[in-house]
């Protein structure tokens, strides 16, 4: 028996199918390739962008952020203070007569100098603390959770480092630096007029100086308290009461400071700076409980209100710390703090209030 079945079309229908697979085959690798294509200019695409971002934002010849960069940041700064509270300073800062570097040495030497300048700023500032090149010879620095003094002091520090580097060519040069501290409420305009004020009155004092905007700070002159040179908090015996236990106190709590001073300025660990900072609260609460048993035994007439206060300070000191433990605070917000709150405000002039008292006791007894 034998059956005969024609497979003519199935056969046709598979080598149709073949051919179909094939040439799909083919269109899938065309896709593929397209597909690749595509990828790769996307990625020249982004790459151009950030380019044309980068150029945007940074200065041609320093590499650093430009005029409208500082600008930007500046403003989300300004944001952050209104919002949290965190102080922001400002450095201005000019190179002291570099033309002069231009028309001894050629512009070429004084591209270096600004590009070598670049780098001794850089080395100077804090992680978070943003320079930017204003124009010409002229930078900003910007400084997060930095208050006048703790500006003042980097400023310094900017303008000493400049001062003792020699220059390729060009040898020694200086800069001249105005600082000013955002204040409430302040429009970027006024704030950075009034440390191009401050530039300019360091050029007109002689350049090769650091001068503070210090408006704001009425209580006790900041500038007094502060040892530009050492960069550090200076005791003067003008600070003294008469009572022995009381001065030995406060000198210890600008050791404190100093101490504190130094850990901001080096970027010390929180962990490191963590038993600092427990050591100095508790230095200061002795010392509020045995200054508030000194002028209640001499009768002072202003003793409640003083030692509310210091509660004040001491809240205050307890919520700053907490905040400071969690990571959400700034060493140099605790630093300002101690230095100025509670030493500048407090310490030298509300304590002075009753410095007189203890005299008249001592005068009578004697
Ligand atoms: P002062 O101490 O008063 O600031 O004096 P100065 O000479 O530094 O100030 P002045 O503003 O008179 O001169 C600034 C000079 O900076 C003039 C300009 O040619 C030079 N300058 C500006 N931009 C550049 C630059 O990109 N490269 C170089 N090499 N020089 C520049
Ligand atoms: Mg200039
Ligand atoms: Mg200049």
């Amino acid at each position: 028996m034998c059956v005969v079945s024609d497979i003519t079309e199935r056969k046709i229908a598979e080598h149709h199918l073949a051919e179909r697979s094939h040439e799909l085959e083919i269109l899938n690798q065309e896709l593929s390739k397209a597909v690749e294509a595509l990828a790769a200019s996307n990625a020249e695409l982004v790459a151009a962008r950030q380019e044309l971002e980068h150029l945007a934002q940074h200065d041609n010849l320093t590499g650093i952020w430009n005029r409208r960069r500082v600008e930007e940041a500046a403003q989300q700064e300004m944001l952050r203070k209104a919002r949290y509270g965190h102080p922001v300073s400002m450095l201005f800062i000019d190179l002291d007569h570099f033309k002069r570097v231009n028309d001894t040495h050629g512009h070429a030497v004084g591209d270096d100098v600004l590009k070598a300048f670049c780098d001794i700023a850089s080395k100077c500032m804090r992680s978070t603390d943003m320079l930017g090149r204003w124009g010409g010879e002229e930078f900003v620095i910007l400084m997060p959770n930095s208050g006048l003094m703790i500006a003042s002091l980097l400023a310094e520090r900017i303008r000493k480092a400049t001062l003792t580097y020699a220059f390729p060519v060009a040898g020694h040069i200086t800069v001249s630096i105005g600082v000013a501290e955002c204040r409430d409420d302040e429009a970027w305009e006024a704030w950075l007029c009034r440390s191009d004020a401050a530039l300019y009155a360091a050029k007109e004092a002689g350049r090769n100086r650091v001068i503070s905007d210090a408006v704001g700070s009425k209580e006790t002159d900041e500038a007094e308290l502060l040892d530009l040179d050492f960069l550090r908090l200076v005791w003067r015996s003008t600070y003294e009461s008469g009572h022995s236990l009381l001065d030995k106190q406060h000198q210890n709590l600008f050791e404190h400071a100093n101490a504190l001073l130094t850990s901001v300025l080096s970027e010390r660990p929180k962990d490191e700076v963590l038993p600092q900072i427990e050591a100095l609260v508790a230095d200061l609460l002795d010392h509020f409980r045995d200054e508030e048993a000194v002028f209640r035994s001499i009768g002072y007439s202003g003793a409640d209100e003083h030692a509310q206060t210091h509660q004040g300070l001491i809240d205050r000191a307890g919520e700053l710390v907490a905040i400071f433990t969690s990571g959400e605070l700034a060493l140099g917000d605790l630093f300002n703090f101690l230095a100025y709150d509670v030493v500048a405000k407090h310490m030298l002039s509300e304590d002075r209030k009753f410095f007189g008292h203890i005299q008249a006791v001592r005068d009578t007894a004697v």
